[in-house]
């Protein structure tokens, strides 16, 4: 008698939800034609990014290539007659990666940044390779006041060496000899 009891209760428990929702406002997102606005830090398509008074802000230290876990990260490094690095060519193959967001915690200066954009389907999947030209914004993006040659420890237009924002003086290596 009992479990018969507990079937009409589970079964008018499931028929008042339902008579409830039928006087909801449906919830249902109509995309394309409505596009929820995602969080700031949602991962899909990377951009590179420049820093406030627009540098490029990427150095070229392969740290996002080395730590990107299906190897879709390339580039080849160079240095201007200032000392700062930069890359003479960047490129990443959206084909293969599965935005962990890896190559942005690993990034010293802030400069490959993953955006909410997660349309960048193509039907043809050579086209998901991205030169430079492609990556590079025009903005900072979300470390708006970040410039790691303020901080950077080399001789570069926004400093000489030791004179960086909580820097110390270099060693003088040639003091600690015996
Ligand atoms: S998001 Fe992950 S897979 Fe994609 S490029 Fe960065 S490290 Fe590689
Ligand atoms: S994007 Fe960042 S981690 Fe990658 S090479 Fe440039 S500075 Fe280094």
């Amino acid at each position: 008698m009992s479990e018969i009891l507990d079937s009409f209760k589970a079964l008018a428990t499931g028929f008042a939800t339902t008579f409830r929702h039928l006087f909801r406002k449906p919830i249902t997102e109509e995309y394309p034609e409505y596009k929820r606005p995602l969080p700031e830090r949602s991962r899909a398509r990377i951009v590179l990014t420049r820093e406030p008074d627009g540098n490029e802000r990427c150095v070229a230290c392969y740290l996002c290539s080395a730590v990107c876990p299906v190897s879709c990260i390339s580039m080849q490094s160079a240095e201007k007659h200032d000392g700062r690095r930069y890359a003479k060519w960047f490129r990443i193959n959206f084909g293969r990666c599965i935005y962990c967001g890896l190559c942005e915690e690993a990034c010293p200066t802030s400069a490959i940044q993953l955006t909410p954009d997660f349309e960048n389907c193509k039907q043809d999947i050579l086209t998901l390779v991205f030169e430079k030209k492609d990556l590079l914004a025009d903005g900072p993006g979300k470390d708006k006041e970040y410039n790691f040659y303020k901080y950077a420890g080399v001789k570069t237009g926004a400093g000489n060496k030791g004179q960086h924002i909580k820097e110390k003086e270099p060693v003088n290596v040639r003091s600690n000899l015996p």
